[in-house]
């Protein structure tokens, strides 16, 4: 009975959604605040869920069906150990990334997976979901800059899990364990330029894009269609958005400021434009002029990081019949159906058969009592 009425709470109501427009119902929402009550709520509850910022779109931190006991982590948020000489920093799951990145600037150094996300997303739902950034062609995943993590399994213990295992964890969308605490790389402060590129032909952009991954000294290879460029304020063309990590860049000082808060405009914009769900192929390069024709055609916004081919394509409510055609499109053309935002519920149905049996071994493995994320990836 008491459970049945936290249903209801008004309070929980928060945790039955994350980013994505997929609504769940939880059973009970938990907020602990030491490991000792982390590990107390896994020995004693069956399906759970972990939440960190609950900004990822595409279900995986909403609880199913009236059945899963959400665990808030966001009191797992101390910072420690940062290590000058070794570049090294200890973060807690729970620390929101813009934390993170004011903690580390002050004292000279940056981390470089820096999502759009990065005043909601923590470091504990990065690494689940194997976050990336506009930087994604130099500085590739998040679990490239991990050293270790520390993982709650589902009988309560902590272990540390060292490079050779990140794998079971990052990425696989909190269905292995809680990750509770990470050492993290990080890098000194670089200072940057930009150049945004306004085109007119795409077949040229492509030619850009491609002696631009040449050059070791480019961050950012960005791109965004005519009617997001109309509304975050440029010319109504396709833009190429460029950083250099010297001051060959056009926009250096404030104006590479403006730049940044430009960019961060993009996701405010498809929002507020009614668009409530972002899918994340990736796909070659010369596919690109391709899935465009598909894009104007269905009248679907586009954006993404043309470094690694990462498309993210947005659709309204009423254009949702496409995102599955969308998705056989992608696989027809080779691509990945999902890049950076995760399989999570609404990706489940699109996981091929060998990758799925994969998923199975390691969530047979890492959690045989079946705790976490019951019913997300697979
Ligand atoms: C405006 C906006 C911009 C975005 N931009 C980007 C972007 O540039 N790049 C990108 O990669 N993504 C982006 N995303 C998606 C999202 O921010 C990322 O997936 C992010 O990594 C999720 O972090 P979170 O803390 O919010 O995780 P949540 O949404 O809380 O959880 C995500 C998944 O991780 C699991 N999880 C969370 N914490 C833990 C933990 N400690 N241990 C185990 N499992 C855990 C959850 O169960 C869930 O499956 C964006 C989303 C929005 C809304």
């Amino acid at each position: 009975m008491m459970k049945l009425q936290k249903n209801f709470n008004g309070a929980n109501k928060h945790y039955s959604r994350d980013a994505s427009h997929y609504k769940g119902n939880a059973l009970d929402v938990v907020h602990p605040k030491s490991i000792e009550e982390l590990r107390k709520i896994v020995k004693t509850t069956n399906y759970l869920v972990g939440r960190g910022g609950g900004s990822g779109l595409s279900g995986g931190a909403v609880p199913l069906a009236g059945r899963d006991t959400v665990i808030n982590l966001l009191q797992f948020n101390k910072i420690n150990n940062f290590d000058k000489e070794r570049k090294t920093v200890e973060v807690g799951c729970g620390v929101i990334l813009e934390g993170l990145q004011d903690y580390l600037n002050f004292r000279g150094f940056e981390f470089p997976v820096n999502p759009f996300s990065r005043k909601i997303a923590t470091i504990g739902g990065m690494i689940a979901t194997n976050a990336v950034s506009s930087r994604v062609g130099k500085y590739g995943r998040m679990a490239q800059w991990i050293k270790w993590i520390d993982v709650m399994d589902c009988q309560g213990a902590i272990s540390r899990k060292g490079v050779t295992e990140i794998s079971d964890y990052s990425g696989m969308e909190g269905t292995t364990g809680i990750i509770v605490r990470a050492c993290l790389k990080v890098v000194s402060k670089i200072k940057r330029s930009a150049t945004i590129v306004p085109i007119t032909n795409l077949i040229e952009m492509i030619e850009i894009v491609e002696n631009l991954k040449r050059d070791k000294t480019v961050s950012m290879i960005d791109f965004c269609d005519e009617i997001i460029s109309e509304g975050i304020g440029l010319e109504k063309k396709y833009h190429l958005f460029i950083e250099y990590e010297n001051d060959l860049g056009l926009l250096k000082g404030p104006e590479y400021g403006e730049f940044l808060k430009t960019l961060d405009t993009i996701y405010s914009f498809v929002l507020g434009n009614g668009c409530i769900a972002i899918e994340d192929p990736k796909i070659m390069l010369s596919k690109l002029v391709h899935v465009t024709k598909w894009f104007r055609e269905k009248n679907v916004l586009v954006f993404g990081h043309l470094s690694a081919g990462v498309l993210y394509v947005c659709f309204k409510e009423e254009q949702f019949s496409e995102i599955p055609v969308l998705r056989k499109l992608i696989k027809r053309l080779g691509g990945m159906i999902t890049f950076s935002h995760g399989i999570g519920v609404l990706k489940r149905d699109f996981v091929e058969f060998n990758d799925k049996k994969i998923l199975e071994n390691v969530k047979k493995r890492t959690d045989p009592l079946n705790k976490f994320n019951v019913g997300k990836m697979l």
